[in-house]
């Protein structure tokens, strides 16, 4: 089970990760972008946290939608819309709920990961947050079917989470900025898919 005050602490543990990361993820993106990832990723959840207090009593669904609204009206680039997606369709799974089953948070990453593919259009492969974001949902599915419980399926999810991260290194960029670099792209990390692994081993990190 997780409950609001987990998914409080996981959006508290992350909005700390991504400002302790700032330059990291900037650096990532100095590379193959513009060099604005840690700084976009930093104003969004700097305000999300000043929003928190006023929805902290709420239902997670609620809590969520006001973490997506947040991002999408504060965070300019590819990540703004692509995380307040993500969120948005977790919120729809959460609504009205004040704890969530393991079963309840597959389905809540699942339709995180099917709003990121749909509103961004990538693939698997493409060099993106996908090729963390995808693995990871597929591995906590699995770790379900084998019947582990919470904590241990999400720490499955992010074994899978760091792979794929280390996986964009090689890629070619398909989508984003990295995409008009061409071969140029190849041997750098990428920002997004760094970002969305900060956000899923905090996830375990307040289940632990
Ligand atoms: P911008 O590129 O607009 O400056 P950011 O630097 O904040 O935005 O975010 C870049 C990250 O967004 C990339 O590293 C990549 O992971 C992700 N990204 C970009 N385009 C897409 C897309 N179409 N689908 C999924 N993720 C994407
Ligand atoms: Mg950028
Ligand atoms: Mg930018």
């Amino acid at each position: 089970m997780v409950n609001r005050k987990q998914v409080l602490q996981w959006l508290q543990a992350f909005a700390t990760q991504i400002e302790q990361n700032k330059d990291y993820l900037t650096e990532l993106d100095a590379a193959i972008g513009d060099a604005d990832h840690g700084i976009n990723m930093v104003r969004g959840f700097k305000k999300v946290i000043s929003q928190l207090t006023d929805v902290a009593d709420r239902d997670i669904g609620s809590i969520l939608k006001t973490v997506s609204m947040t991002l999408i009206s504060s965070v300019g680039g590819a990540s703004g819309p692509l995380y307040g997606t993500f969120f948005l369709r977790a919120s729809t799974v959460a609504m009205g709920k004040h704890e969530l089953t393991a079963q309840h948070l597959g389905e809540l990453l699942q339709a995180g990961l099917d709003g990121v593919l749909q509103r961004g259009k990538a693939q698997l492969r493409d060099k993106t947050m996908v090729d963390v974001l995808s693995p990871a949902v597929v591995a906590f599915r699995q770790a379900l079917e084998e019947g582990k419980d919470t904590t241990a399926a999400m720490q499955q999810a992010v074994a899978a989470a760091e792979e794929g991260l280390q996986n964009t290194t090689p890629m070619l960029a398909k989508k984003g900025r990295a995409f008009y670099l061409g071969e140029r792209s190849v041997g750098h990390q990428d920002p997004g898919a760094t970002s969305s692994y900060l956000m899923l081993k905090c996830l375990l990190e307040t289940l632990e």
